[in-house]
């Protein structure tokens, strides 16, 4: 089990070079196997061409170290509290990627502007507040409790909204599994691109209709999707 877990995970990872996701080491993914509680995450601060199916580490959700002779990510505690506080998540990424990380550091959610971002994100995606300087005691820890604390406070669903903006940081992205995860970070970088371009382009920009907006998410999702094969 834990062989074909770091191998998923390790593919997974290797997607964020191919899509232009990291500079350097910035970012990671993880996968969760729910029967046995067990995840396998990217070892902390090795380089993408260096790394190895063999380099991922396993980890359990008490933060035990598993399996894997490499230190696992930083963020590691920050992916145990996501997959705590959101049952039905199997996959999270986390990520620098520029466009996205702009939107965080503006401390902006990212409006739905058209049909792209509303295929994948049902309404804005949000930004965090920022942590307490009480909450950088545990910062990894408590960056995953503010992504949940940010999606209860304002009722939103995880489920259709399936990425995130830490304010003054990045974005964090989840999905069924860790490819998934991947496809959501890399949706969301591209809507943020154009999120941005689109304001730089008319500064009275306005989301898109609701009609729009519920049109595109629901052909694609839940009961009553049509899109696809
Ligand atoms: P790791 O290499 O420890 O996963 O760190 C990457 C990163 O993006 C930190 O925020």
């Amino acid at each position: 089990m834990t062989e074909s877990l770091k191998q998923k995970v390790y593919e997974a990872n290797m997607m964020l070079p191919k899509y232009n996701l990291v500079t350097f080491t910035w970012g990671n993914v993880s996968q969760i196997d729910r029967e046995t509680g067990l995840f396998a995450i990217k070892p902390s601060g090795v380089a993408y061409e260096d790394l190895s199916p063999d380099d991922m580490v396993i980890m359990d959700l008490e933060g035990n170290h598993i399996e894997g002779k490499l230190k696992p990510s930083s963020d590691t505690a920050a992916h145990i509290a996501l997959y705590k506080a959101f049952p039905e998540i199997g996959g999270i990424i986390h990520t620098h990627s520029t466009w996205a990380t702009s939107w965080a550091q503006s401390g902006r959610d990212i409006p739905c502007y058209g049909t792209t971002h509303a295929d994948y994100f049902y309404g804005p995606i949000p930004c965090t507040r920022d942590l307490s300087e009480e909450e950088y005691g545990e910062y990894e820890k408590n960056t995953g409790l503010l992504i949940a604390e940010t999606f209860s406070l304002r009722h939103l669903d995880y489920r259709s909204i399936p990425a995130v903006l830490c304010r003054n940081h990045g974005p964090f992205a989840w999905g069924k599994d860790a490819q998934e995860a991947v496809y959501h970070g890399t949706v969301l970088e591209r809507v943020a691109e154009m999120a941005a371009h689109g304001e730089a382009l008319n500064t009275s920009i306005m989301p898109a209709p609701q009609a729009m907006q519920d049109k595109h998410y629901l052909r694609k999702h839940g009961r009553n999707a049509y899109y696809g094969q």
